[in-house]
C-alpha cells in the first residue's frame, strides 16, 4: 500500500496536487515512525528477536553460526518411552532454551508432529473461510470437545489465539448494565478485551482480596459482575488466590473468569490447572486458554464454560466470526497433546520436579526467585541494567534467558524470567544454576 503511494508521486503531479500530497503524508509518516523508533530505542527498550534455526526444544541452535553444532539428539526425551526419539529427533547442542513457555516439551514431540503431518494430509492446509460459513471440520469439533471434556466444562470454542479469546469474551457477554472487575496485572489481551466491552470497569490492585471486596461492593448495583483474573501470572509466576476470589464471588454473587494459558496442561493433580490446583472446578465459570504454551505450542486458543455462553460466543463474538478456522495441522498438534495429558500426567510431573530443583538450587545459591512451584522462575535483580548484561552473560555461556525491565515490570524490579521444561535434563537445570551463579558473582548479584 504504501509502495502504491510512493510510486504515484513519482509518475507526477506538481506541488499542491493530490499525488505531491499523498507523498508528503508518506514523508511526514516516515518521519513520525522513525522518531518514536528513535524513542523507543533511547528509552532502552527496544525489543530485538533472536533468530533460531532448529525447532522450539530444550536444546537451540541460533541462526548465523550464534550458538554451537547440532549434537547429542533428543536426550531429554526419555520421558517418552513409546517414541523412538533419537530416530525422529535432532536438537542442537549449545544453546540451551530457558525462555520458551514450552513447558511440557510438547513442541517437538514426535506423536504430537506425526498428528500434525496426518491432519495436514488428511484435511489440507487450511480452510479458506471462517467457521460458519464453510471452515467448521470433523476435527474442529473434536477438539472443541476434548477441550471441554478436559476442563470438565459443558462445551468450548476455538479462536485462532487467546488473544482472541480474550478479545471476544467480554463484548459479546457484558452490556453496559453489567460490571467487570479486572486484577491490575492481568495480561494485555484481558486489558483489550475488556476495553472493547461497554460494561462498567473496575481494576482492583494485584491479587488483593480487600480491594476486590470493596470493588464488588461499589459493584452491586449492576446487573451482573464477572471477576477477570490471570490464573497464573507470567512475569511474577504467582498464582492468583483462586479459592478467596471464589469465595467473595459466592457472597456478592459474581461470576469468574481465568486465564489459563500459564496453567493449562501442568497445575493441579492432573493438569487442569489453576482451578484444580486450588479446588474450585466447580466454581470458576469461564476459562480462556492458549494451544500455542503447554499444549503443543502452535497456535489458537479457546473458551471453555456453560453450553449457552459457548453458543452465544459463535454468534456474538467478533474474532471468532470474522477470522479464518484454526488450520488442521494446529488442530492436529493441540488435540494429540491432549490426548497425552489425558493419558497419564508423568509429563507434568516430570515438569514440577525439575522446577523443585532449579528453584531450590539457585535459592541455595544466593537469589530470590519470585513466585511458588510455578515452571515461571523469575530472577529478581532489581536493576534494568544488570538484568539485561547478566542475560547476555548467560547467553555467552550458552543459556538463553530474557531480562525484563521497565515499563514490562514495575520500576526496579527488573529481573531475568527462566521458564523450565519437563524436557529440560537435570543436567540441563544445573548447567544453568551453574551459569547464573558464576554470572551472578561476575556482576555483583550475588554477596
Ligand atoms: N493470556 C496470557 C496470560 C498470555 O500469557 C498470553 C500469551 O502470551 C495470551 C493470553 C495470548 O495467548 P496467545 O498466544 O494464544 O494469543
Amino acid at each position: 500500500m504504501w509502495r502504491g503511494a510512493v510510486v504515484r508521486v513519482v509518475r507526477g503531479g506538481g506541488a499542491g496536487s493530490p499525488r505531491a500530497h499523498s507523498g508528503t503524508a508518506v514523508a511526514q509518516l516516515r518521519r513520525r515512525l522513525e522518531g518514536e523508533l528513535e524513542a523507543i530505542r533511547g528509552a532502552g527498550t527496544w525489543k530485538s528477536e533472536r533468530i533460531i534455526a532448529s525447532r522450539q526444544g530444550p536444546h537451540l541452535r541460533l541462526a548465523g553460526g550464534g550458538a554451537g553444532a547440532y549434537g547429542e539428539a533428543g536426550r531429554a526425551f526419555g520421558l517418552f518411552p513409546r517414541c523412538d526419539t533419537r530416530a525422529s529427533l535432532s536438537f542442537p547442542a549449545g544453546i540451551l532454551n530457558f525462555c520458551a513457555n514450552n513447558y511440557l516439551g510438547l513442541s517437538s514431540h514426535p506423536e504430537v508432529i506425526r498428528a500434525a503431518v496426518e491432519a495436514l494430509e488428511k484435511f489440507g492446509a487450511g480452510l479458506s473461510s471462517v467457521r460458519f460459513i464453510c471452515g467448521t471440520q470433523s476435527i474442529h469439533k473434536d477438539l472443541e470437545e476434548k477441550i471441554a471434556r478436559f476442563h470438565q466444562r459443558e462445551d468450548a470454542i476455538l479462536y485462532a489465539s487467546c488473544f482472541d479469546a480474550n478479545a471476544g469474551i467480554f463484548e459479546a457477554l457484558l452490556t453496559p448494565e453489567d460490571a467487570v472487575l479486572s486484577d491490575e496485572l492481568n495480561h494485555a489481551s484481558i486489558i483489550d478485551g475488556i476495553r472493547l466491552c461497554k460494561a462498567n470497569k473496575y481494576r482492583y490492585k494485584h491479587m488483593d482480596m480487600q480491594d476486590l471486596e470493596a470493588k464488588l461492593q461499589d459493584a452491586q448495583k449492576h446487573r451482573l459482575r464477572l471477576v477477570a483474573t490471570d490464573g497464573a501470572f507470567s512475569m511474577d509466576g504467582d498464582i492468583a488466590p483462586l479459592r478467596e476470589i471464589c469465595q467473595l464471588a459466592q457472597k456478592y454473587d459474581a461470576l469468574v473468569f481465568i486465564d489459563e494459558c500459564h496453567a493449562t496442561g501442568f497445575l493441579g493433580p492432573s493438569g487442569r490447572g489453576t482451578d484444580e490446583l486450588l479446588g474450585v472446578m466447580d466454581k470458576v465459570t469461564i476459562i480462556n486458554s492458549t494451544l500455542g504454551k503447554a499444549l503443543g505450542g502452535a497456535a489458537g486458543g479457546y473458551t471453555t464454560g456453560p453450553k449457552p455462553l459457548i453458543d452465544l460466543l459463535r454468534q456474538r463474538s467478533r474474532p471468532y466470526l470474522f477470522s479464518n478456522s484454526l488450520p488442521p495441522a494446529v488442530v492436529g498438534c493441540a488435540s494429540k497433546a491432549l490426548d497425552l495429558l489425558m493419558e497419564s500426567n508423568a509429563i507434568a510431573q516430570s515438569m514440577a520436579a525439575k522446577t523443585q530443583r532449579f528453584r531450590s538450587k539457585m535459592t541455595a545459591a544466593g537469589f530470590t526467585i519470585s513466585g511458588k512451584d510455578h515452571p515461571i522462575c523469575p530472577v529478581m535483580l532489581g536493576d534494568a541494567r544488570l538484568a539485561a548484561v547478566m542475560a547476555e552473560d548467560m547467553l555467552n555461556r550458552g543459556i538463553y534467558v530474557i531480562g525484563f525491565s521497565y515499563p514490562v515490570v514495575p520500576k526496579g524490579k527488573a529481573r531475568i524470567r527462566v521458564q523450565i521444561s519437563a524436557v529440560h535434563s537435570d543436567e540441563d537445570i544445573d548447567r544453568c544454576v551453574e551459569a547464573f551463579t558464576e554470572v551472578g558473582q561476575k556482576h555483583g548479584a550475588l554477596p
